[in-house]
């Protein structure tokens, strides 16, 4: 059976040498079309200059999406800007420049929320603290390169060094279960970051380039459902679908070291054989409604009703059916390690 859409795969969240990361844009460019990414975002802090300089638009068959990455003035609460063509000027109170780009005509995620570093004094910790906002879009659930930061007090650092990738196993718990809790009230979306900053530890010869791009650039990948055509739109369109996808959580998140999760399909049939994408509802499914889950590699699904784990099965092709009302996502493990991460399917109305 055809559907009316197809699945693309990016990197979100992306620094260049245009604030703190280690690689030019084009060389980020360059190395995203060969590894075959359909899209990227890239977001460096404070500055929309990779867009200034013209660099948004699709090269190859890479859509290159432009966006920056906001903070607050103790460099705190860092948000991801995207679809915004200008930086808000506030820099004080993150609420402000939620809405401040919103209003702009951006949508917003909160990036690296639940960070904690402890290992290296000179990476320290930006997490999200003003949990009292409202109005952002969504949030960043699995974070490349806080996890990997993060685990280095827990492994032997060479090792880490050398395997970079090995070491993200799941999105933090915590965080997930704030994500449920969150998407109770009302649809936040989620997202996958690099934050790829290909820095370097130590000084001369020896220094280890860390995470280099095209390492980075297979590791948390969004993937989006957009209508077939999008690519054959001109940029501004394909961008504008691109942003709407991420707006509304229209995919999944997957880690790509435990396999290519390419046209993987996670999506739902209500009770009337209404297809429905996950993300923010369209329509309220009929009940009852049934997952159907297609993935390219053997693994486990698991079924989560407002954050708990209500039913699980091996295999390539997975159903599960649902007749109460709730909130539902899908995660998909591959051994002992989190390979996908659906966006919520809202069935039924706010709150749950
Ligand atoms: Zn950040
Ligand atoms: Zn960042």
């Amino acid at each position: 059976m055809s559907l009316p859409f197809q699945e693309i795969h990016g990197a979100v969240h992306l620094h260049t040498t245009f604030s703190d990361g280690g690689v030019d844009i084009a060389d980020l460019i360059k190395v995203s079309t060969q590894v075959g990414l359909d899209y990227i975002v890239v977001t460096d802090h404070m500055t929309l200059a990779a867009k200034e300089k013209g660099y948004e638009g699709f090269h190859g068959d890479t859509l290159v999406v432009v966006g920056y990455e906001h903070n607050d003035h103790r460099r705190w609460n860092h948000y991801l800007a995207i679809g915004t063509t200008t930086v808000y000027p506030g820099q004080q109170d993150p609420q402000d420049y939620i809405n401040g780009i919103k209003k702009a005509g951006g949508i917003g995620f909160l990036a690296h929320p639940e960070e904690r570093r402890h290992y290296f004094a000179h990476f320290p910790p930006y997490p999200w603290t003003a949990w009292d906002v409202t109005g952002y879009d969504g949030i960043e659930v699995w974070n490349q390169m806080s996890e990997w930061v993060e685990s280095l007090k827990r492994w032997r650092s060479y090792i880490l060094l050398l395997y970079p990738r090995r070491f993200l196993k799941r999105a933090r718990p915590a965080l997930l279960e704030r994500w449920d809790n969150l998407n109770r009230t009302r649809f936040v979306g989620g997202i996958g970051g690099v934050d790829a900053h290909t820095f370097r530890f130590g000084v001369g010869p020896l220094a280890l380039r860390i995470f280099p791009t095209k390492v980075e650039l297979k590791g948390v990948r969004t993937h989006l459902y957009v209508p077939n055509e999008w690519r054959s739109a001109s940029a501004d369109v394909a961008r504008r679908v691109v942003v709407e996808a991420l707006r509304d959580g229209r995919g999944f998140i997957s880690h790509f070291r435990r396999g290519d999760a390419s046209g993987t399909e996670i999506v739902l049939y209500d009770a009337e054989g209404i297809l429905i994408l996950p993300g923010k509802a369209d329509r309220i499914p009929a009940l009852p409604a049934r997952f159907k889950i297609n993935v390219p590699l053997p693994s486990e699904a698991r079924l989560l009703r407002n954050g708990r784990i209500v039913d699980n099965a091996e295999g390539r092709s997975i159903s599960f059916v649902v007749k109460e009302k709730g909130v539902y996502r899908i995660e998909i493990y591959r051994g002992r390690n989190a390979w996908i991460y659906s966006n919520p399917f809202p069935v039924g109305t706010y709150p749950f």
